[in-house]
């Protein structure tokens, strides 16, 4: 059977070596006689396997030894509460920068838990098209620490350079380009992400935190929500998600073998000239409302004249084997999501596609 040319905003497409492996593994694993999926999380196997991903990770991201690494369930949607909810004593503060959709929910989740703020805002009419300058951020001498968003998955803006507010940390929801490319952890307290775009299946959720925020934390949480505690019992408080961290670990060997975050974050920029050329050479057929320095590598959104040939773009794409190219609800139009296992070859064809439909259609 042909496998489709996966465009979907994640859960995303996965590299076929990694599934191929799995589905290969899945009767007898390493010689157990069972899969992954049967195997107890409190086995010596399935621990190499918790503990290599963790490895991989810090590797591939030069993750510093002053932060640990947590793979949690609940997505990066339980990361909304639990970030204020472990941060944030009685009566203290964040700074919450909305730029899309999940900035916002992460901000609503915040102000349940304390009185947060907006240190800026780029929304206009229900629609966010850009990130803020430096300038337009309003700082508070009493935040704990300022949330943003890296990439937005929904409008397709991404952060090139992040603010640093010294010594007030910088936490940041990377689920949809985390991996994409190299990090300076310097801003940073904490980073996490929902493994389904670059990291692997969902199920799992990485969080990235440096000990002085672990210490920090509150202590009068439950055991579940507490990051002290989770990160005493090294993600193992109780059962994790064996399989889905199992087939992070796939992942993460595999751009490991195919050169690391160095050739990744080049592929990734040779991707983005692809689809971004065709946009600036067609501006008035491929239309991207996004600022050129916020546009996002990851998901690149456009409108085309009239909606009938939006419809007709995303079926005969599909007549193609090339899926899942539907703008989000909110925005409508078209959403390219070109992860890190659609390599230069995929975005080559879609774009060959691009070409094609503007010569028959512009
Ligand atoms: N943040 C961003 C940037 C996202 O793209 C998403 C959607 N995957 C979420 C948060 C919500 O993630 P989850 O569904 O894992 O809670």
């Amino acid at each position: 059977m042909k496998r489709v040319l996966n465009f979907y905003p994640g859960p995303a497409a996965i590299p076929l070596e990694a599934i191929e492996e799995a589905g290969d593994e899945l009767v007898n694993w390493n010689n157990t006689g069972m899969s992954i999926l049967e195997i107890s999380h409190r086995s010596k196997q399935y621990e190499a396997v918790h503990n290599e991903t963790k490895d991989l990770l810090r590797k591939l991201l030069q993750i510093p030894d002053d932060f640990r690494i947590l793979m949690l369930q609940g997505g990066a949607s339980l990361q909304f509460a639990m970030i204020p909810m472990n941060l944030l004593k009685d009566h203290e503060t964040a700074g919450y920068i909305i730029t899309g959709n999940f900035s916002r929910n992460a901000y609503k989740a915040a102000n349940v838990v304390s009185k947060v703020f907006t240190a800026a805002s780029t929304e206009k009419d229900g629609k966010f098209y850009r990130l803020p300058e430096t300038n337009e951020i309003e700082t508070d001498e009493n935040a704990v620490y300022y949330h943003l968003t890296s990439n937005n998955t929904i409008t397709g803006t991404q952060w090139k350079v992040f603010p640093d507010f010294g010594s007030v940390p910088v936490i940041a929801d990377m689920s949809s380009d985390i991996l994409s490319r190299k990090i300076d952890f310097k801003p940073f307290g904490l980073i996490y992400a929902g493994a389904q775009k670059n990291l692997g299946p969902a199920g799992v959720t990485v969080v990235i935190i440096k000990d002085d925020l672990v210490e920090r934390s509150r202590g009068d949480l439950p055991d579940i929500l507490s990051y002290k505690t989770l990160v005493s019992k090294n993600s193992l408080f109780n059962t994790p998600s064996c399989f889905s961290i199992y087939m992070m670990n796939k992942v993460l060997k595999w751009v490991k073998k195919s050169g690391g975050i160095d050739f990744i974050e080049l592929q990734n920029r040779k991707k983005v000239e692809l689809v971004y050329g065709l946009i600036d050479k067609y501006p008035d057929f491929f239309q991207s409302k996004i600022e050129k320095e916020s546009r996002s590598f990851m998901n690149v959104t456009l409108r085309l004249p009239d909606e009938k040939l939006e419809e007709s773009f995303i079926s005969e794409a599909e007549k193609q084997g090339i899926i899942g190219l539907k703008g989000h609800r909110s925005v409508g139009g078209i959403r390219i999501s070109m992860y890190n296992a659609n390599g230069i070859n995929e975005v080559n064809t879609l774009a060959q596609f691009m070409e094609d439909f503007h010569h028959k259609n512009g």
